[in-house]
């Protein structure tokens, strides 16, 4: 049966992150032949964005414009999607399954009394019903939802979701809502980023990740040249973070981020559960480490056993001469 499903966009620096484009694809699916919708809120590019939105799938797209939305905080935000909620009256709620979609997606749906699906990795359509996937105790298992009735959030893991093909010659509607935002009790009066390069690590393509056996924070120097040369972006293991090789921003894992990279290294990480709770789902795990019985051997794809001072160099090397 057709459906109204909203997507909720999400920007960095005026830009779409990549997740809000897995959402729409999520969506198209949910709504089979219905219509998709596209909300995003802030205050630069709107315009611009909702139009990108429309390229990748959406039907239609409505802005919303405040100053009080220039950075996320879970009032501004969920009084201007809920004003949207209510004009629209969806069956479904797309976003990423990113800090802001973990922090926004229960506090609506519980105001709402909705259903909520959150952490989905696959959408596939099975009988005319459309089955969600999402992992559980860590990435021991999986569950398979469903929806039976009334108004569910989604929140889909970023790199999980195949993305609609950008298609510029799609046509819909951008249209703006102001909403009157009151009694905001979280003020951001400054953004600091600590990734090191600005790739944003749930959404990065290529992992280097150091663990305590890199054993130092000089250590992660030969692992942020092999991430330069792969394109990609560093991580680390908690053992690392406390350690005060690196900062607690990079950890990976079950109390750390939530990663899908299509190539994962993990160089110096023994693999301990917490570790692979973050991890396991990556699409190829190369692991680096020097004990032949390392629990991280069980998850990879490729494993090589050696000190990663000296393999790592060496792959460099390899990598720069292809
Ligand atoms: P270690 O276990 O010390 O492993 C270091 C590895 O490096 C070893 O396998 C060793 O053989 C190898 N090595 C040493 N020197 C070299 C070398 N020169 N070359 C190659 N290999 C070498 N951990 C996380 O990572 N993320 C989490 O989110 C997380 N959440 C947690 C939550 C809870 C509630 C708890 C209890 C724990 C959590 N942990 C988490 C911690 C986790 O249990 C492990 O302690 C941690 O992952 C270990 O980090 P590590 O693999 O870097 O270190």
């Amino acid at each position: 049966m057709s459906k109204k499903v909203l997507v909720i966009g999400e920007a960095r620096e005026g830009s779409l992150r990549n997740v809000t484009f897995e959402a729409i694809a999520t969506a198209s699916i949910i709504s089979d032949g219905g219509e998709v919708v596209g909300v995003i809120c802030g205050t630069d590019n709107l315009e611009e964005m909702g139009q990108e939105m429309i390229y990748y799938g959406a039907d239609r797209v409505i802005t919303v414009a405040n100053e009080d939305l220039k950075t996320y905080t879970s009032d501004g935000y969920g009084q201007a999607i809920q004003a949207v909620i209510n004009d629209e009256s969806p069956e479904g709620i797309v976003m990423g399954h990113t800090s802001i979609g973990k922090d926004l997606t229960p506090k609506l749906a519980s105001r709402l009394e909705s259903g909520l699906i959150s952490d989905v990795t696959e959408v596939t359509e099975d009988g005319g019903s459309v089955v969600f996937t999402r992992p559980i105790y860590s990435g021991k298992a999986f569950e398979k939802k469903e929806i039976i009735e009334g108004l569910v959030f989604v929140t889909i893991r970023p790199n999980n979701i195949p993305v609609g093909t950008r298609d510029d010659s799609r046509m819909g509607e951008v249209t703006q809502k102001s909403v009157d935002i009151r009694n905001i009790r979280t003020v951001i009066r400054d953004v600091i980023r600590k990734s090191s390069d600005g790739v944003d690590l749930s959404e990065a393509k290529v992992i280097v990740a150091g663990g305590r056996g890199v054993k130092s924070e000089e250590g992660f120097e030969p692992l942020e040249q092999l991430s330069e040369v792969l394109g990609g972006t560093v991580g680390a293991s908690r053992g690392a973070c406390d350690a005060g090789y690196c900062d607690y921003s990079l950890q990976i894992g079950q109390t750390g981020k939530v990663v899908t990279p299509d190539l994962y290294i993990a160089c110096g990480i023994s693999g301990a559960i917490q570790h692979l709770a973050g991890m396991s789902n990556s699409k190829v795990i190369v692991a680096i480490n020097k004990d032949p019985e390392a629990n991280i051997f069980n998850v990879a794809d490729y494993g090589i056993v050696g000190d990663l001072f000296d393999v790592v160099p060496k792959l460099i090397e390899e990598i720069k001469q292809m």
